[in-house]
């Protein structure tokens, strides 16, 4: 077993209680940075800790921080994305409705490092049991004194307040997420101004994941250093992955970043392997926002390294240029599946889900989801392949957000990886439309 810092605790008892929580160690982190250590020096574990967003982009956490705009007059504000909605990707969650104090205990230091005196935990919409259990916990703070004014007598005030997010995938999207907090429609601003300059209300705003911030406790408790000892090279510290699909064990796994992709797939103590004793076909690493991998791929890479799960070994080096990481969600897809058909579903969620501000998401993503519908469905073209290679390419890079390139990557990488399986479809379409019939390779 690995080193466990978010979730070392679970399961050996009920932890929403704050005096479970805190009989093994809860609130030492908040007590140690509010009472021992400046804002700036928090910063600089976090720098140290080399900790990466684990919402999926892996942007140094620490840089983000060093970057929030320090206006005169004008408040900051720290605000928790827990709108997870990434297919495949239910990480966040477990951590929320496990041990809601960890991503609390980490709200209150990072605020303190930000500066922030308000601060909010957006949470998708759809998760009211999560919201409830948030709000219970946040209510047990403020009555420990860990909350509210002068808290634990530093003279630090932090409110702290939970946000039902919209009930759309793009209010996850940092910039979507704050108009929704400021009550409008979730439409993704351009960037730049990032939020570090100008975020909610116009004010200078970090917006971090879950993860990211519930991690910040065990850094100013062990030092940024000890956190660095984790982990492969810029990819320091475990990463919560959702594992799901066609596997033994499905579930949510606290791994050290740099395990190998095979013993996470096939170990009893992760994945378990395959389910039902098939065959392993494809795999989307991070969340459905990433390029698919097929099995030749997936536990050794192109040069026939063996592949990591961390940022820089999940790669397919085709014109993905995200880390294939992404949000932790591993979607495993065995030998009955179909890759046009998921393609198409994959296709067709984001086509519901594109907000509609850029035409080349708008139109895009719906042109994309006809052509696969047709070539699914048996009326597809030799030349729709290139056309949708095409539109995807059109789409990535051209876009307000990173939704167009979450739409575009699985379709580009579909087609690179299983070109062979479309042009079945398409020369076969009686066979391919016959219920249960999956293209194998010969
Ligand atoms: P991004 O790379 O644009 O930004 C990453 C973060 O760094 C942002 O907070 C941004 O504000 C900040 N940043 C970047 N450059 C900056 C600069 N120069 N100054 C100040 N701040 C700067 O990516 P993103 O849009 O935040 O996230 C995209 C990722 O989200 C995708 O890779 C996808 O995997 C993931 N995603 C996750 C979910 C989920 O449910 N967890 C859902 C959809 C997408
Ligand atoms: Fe909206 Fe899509 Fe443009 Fe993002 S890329 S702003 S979701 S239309």
């Amino acid at each position: 077993m690995g080193i466990k810092i978010l979730t070392e605790h679970i399961g050996k008892e009920d932890l929403k209680p704050i005096d479970a929580y805190m009989k093994y160690g809860g609130y030492t982190a908040v007590k140690k940075a509010l009472t021992s250590m400046s804002p700036d020096a928090i910063v600089e574990e976090v720098k140290k800790s080399g900790l990466r967003g684990r919402g999926g982009a892996g942007f140094p956490t620490g840089m983000k921080w060093s970057f929030l705009a320090k206006p005169e007059g004008k408040p900051r504000y720290l605000v928790c994305n827990a709108d997870e909605s990434e297919p495949g990707t239910f990480k966040d969650r477990y951590l929320m409705m496990h041990s809601p104090h960890t991503l609390i205990e980490g709200m209150i230091v990072s605020s303190f490092a930000l500066g922030a005196n308000t601060s909010y935990i957006y949470v998708r919409g759809e998760m009211m049991f999560v919201i409830r259990i948030l709000e219970k916990a946040i209510a047990e703070a403020y009555a420990k004194g860990l909350l509210g004014k002068n808290i634990l007598g530093s003279g630090y005030n932090l409110d702290l307040y939970v946000h039902p997010g919209g009930g759309a995938y793009i209010c996850g999207e940092e910039t979507a997420l704050l108009e929704s907090l400021e009550g409008k429609r979730g439409n993704p601003r351009n960037k730049p101004p990032f939020p570090a300059v100008s975020g909610l209300y116009a004010c200078p705003t970090v917006v971090n994941n879950v993860e990211s911030i519930a991690a910040t406790s065990w850094i100013i408790n062990n030092g940024g250093d000890e956190y660095a000892k984790i982990g492969i090279g810029k990819s320091t510290g475990t990463k919560l992955i959702s594992a799901c699909g066609n596997i033994n064990n499905p579930g949510v796994y606290e791994i050290e970043l740099g395990l190998s992709v095979e013993e996470f797939l096939y170990s009893d103590q992760y994945c378990g392997g395959i389910a039902n004793g098939k065959k392993l076909k494809a795999l989307v690493a991070g969340g459905s926002s990433v390029p698919i991998l097929p099995a030749n791929l997936i536990t050794k890479t192109a040069n026939g390294e063996s592949r990591l799960m961390s940022y820089e070994s999940l790669s397919d080096g085709g014109f993905a240029t995200g880390t294939m990481l992404g949000s932790g969600g591993f979607i495993v897809f065995d030998e009955d599946q179909c890759i046009v058909r998921n393609t198409w579903n994959f296709t067709r969620f984001y086509h519901h889900e594109s907000c509609g501000q850029c035409s080349p998401c708008r139109e895009g993503t719906g042109w994309m989801e006809k052509v696969l519908h047709r070539i699914e469905h048996g009326h597809g073209h030799m030349h729709d392949i290139d056309l949708l290679v095409d539109v995807a390419k059109k789409i990535e890079g051209n876009t307000i957000c990173p939704l167009g390139d979450a739409a575009a990557w699985p379709v580009g990488s579909a087609i690179r990886h299983f070109r062979d399986e479309f042009e079945w479809h398409i020369k076969n379409p009686s066979e391919a439309t016959r219920k249960g019939a999956v293209y194998r390779k010969e």
